[in-house]
């Protein structure tokens, strides 16, 4: 039996299927631009007979139809990687908001889906795409179970004084306005390989996810006390096309004197700030190679986006009240060592210290890229949101649930 893992994005689908007892996917793909005419397809095969990476050109004119490229893929007779989908035995969802009631990993019943539609004005851009995938998926895989796992999860050890914000009562109580945080599978799972790395299961750790999105995590033997996005995931570090933190006077001010309308300041902190703002680019690739050419809009960039990063880690380290490891992850994290030379740049306060040739090597897996008399490690741990989702799958399988026996 098998399990397949559902990344399901406004408009696009990540997928990856696992066999039930294997951390290595046989899989995996990416249905990009749903709806618009350049959508594409890739599909990524890793059967020891069969290795290949397939790309499809074609419009994929919604969500249910990307779904079904994507099972067709699976059972295309020249590369099926299994016979029949009833094979898939679990259908692992990754769901950016489960606000303050979906906390665990959940079998999804009409009551989760109507749970995770109530927080649709919370997660607009998120949640709507999430339950499109679900239920496609529930046509799709009818004698599979349907798991929800949440990106907010992880971070609902955050105590109050975390997670509130200071302004009037009613607005938490009657409409959940606080701090969600975001990026939680990617933050635990990461945090969890660094305490078995460290062989320290009650580390103080900062936590650093870097993709398209940008956030941190402060976390004490394994359980998070602090986050940098708050009650959408704009708020913290600066990002690709998001502003991160922000006077929210400016707003008032955009709106006030300029004229600017509810959905033009949603588009203009989330698609067109960041490091696009200030560089005219967004991917972190294109930016580096103008700052080693000394450009110097993307000098600045640079300098803001770990500015900003190294000022949560002075939080944060206040926070956890020390400092065993900074752990670096997802597209930026991983592979961009200006900015991890940057950020711990002239940290030894905290006891960071950054091996510039190891930062520099090109290298798979977990990375220890501290020097000699770093009192705080600096890791580099490759994040896996889809296999953390395909293991908490597993466990619920493991753990017998009675919705489970035919996985
Ligand atoms: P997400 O999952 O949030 O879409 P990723 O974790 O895939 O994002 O990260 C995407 C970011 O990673 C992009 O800004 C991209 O430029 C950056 N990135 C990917 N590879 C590299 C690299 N080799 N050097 C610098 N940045 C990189």
């Amino acid at each position: 039996m098998y399990i397949l893992i559902i990344n399901s994005g406004s408009s696009s689908i990540k997928y990856q299927l696992f066999p039930r007892d294997s951390d290595q996917p046989v899989c995996s793909g990416l249905v990009e631009r749903i709806g618009q005419d350049n959508s594409q397809v890739t599909h990524e095969i890793f059967r020891a007979d069969v290795a290949q990476t397939l790309k499809l050109d074609q419009r994929v004119k919604d969500h249910e139809t990307g779904m079904q490229l994507l099972a067709g893929l699976l059972t295309r007779k020249d590369i099926a990687v299994i016979a029949d989908p009833a094979q898939i035995g679990t259908v692992g969802h990754r769901v950016v908001h489960g606000g303050e009631t979906l906390t665990e990993p959940t079998i999804i019943t009409a009551d989760v889906k109507a749970k995770i539609k109530a927080l649709y004005p919370l997660a607009p851009l998120h949640n709507p795409g999430h339950i499109k995938g679900i239920e496609v998926a529930e046509k799709l895989f009818p004698t599979a179970t349907q798991i929800a796992v949440f990106d907010t999860a992880f971070h609902q050890t955050l105590p109050e004084k975390a997670f509130r914000y200071a302004i009037p009562d009613k607005f938490y109580r009657e409409d959940g306005i606080r701090v969600y945080g975001f990026h939680g599978i990617s933050h635990q799972y990461v945090a969890g390989a660094a305490m078995t790395w460290l062989k320290n299961p009650v580390a103080k750790l900062i936590t650093i996810h870097l993709g398209n999105g940008c956030s941190m995590a402060a976390v004490s033997g394994g359980r998070c006390i602090d986050t940098s996005m708050g009650l959408t995931p704009l708020d913290g570090l600066v990002m690709g096309t998001r502003s991160g933190a922000i006077d929210p006077s400016v707003l008032l001010y955009l709106q006030q004197q300029k004229g600017y309308t509810a959905e033009q300041l949603t588009k203009l902190l989330n698609k067109q700030s960041g490091m696009l703002a200030l560089t005219g680019h967004n991917d972190m690739r294109d930016i580096s190679r103008l700052y080693h050419e000394n450009d110097p809009a993307a000098k600045l960039a640079y300098e803001l986006y770990t500015y900003r990063i190294k000022k949560f880690i002075g939080a944060y380290t206040a926070a956890l009240n020390g400092l065993d490891a900074l752990v670096f992850t997802a597209g930026v994290g991983e592979n961009d060592a200006l900015a991890r030379e940057l950020v711990c740049r002239d940290m030894e306060v905290f006891g960071i210290h950054i091996d510039i040739a190891k930062n520099q090597l090109r290298e798979k897996g977990l990375r220890d890229l501290s020097a000699g008399g770093s009192s705080a490690r600096v890791l580099v741990v490759p994040t896996n949101e889809e296999l953390a989702i395909a293991r908490v799958c597993r466990t619920l399988v493991a753990e017998g649930h009675p919705n489970l026996e035919s996985s």
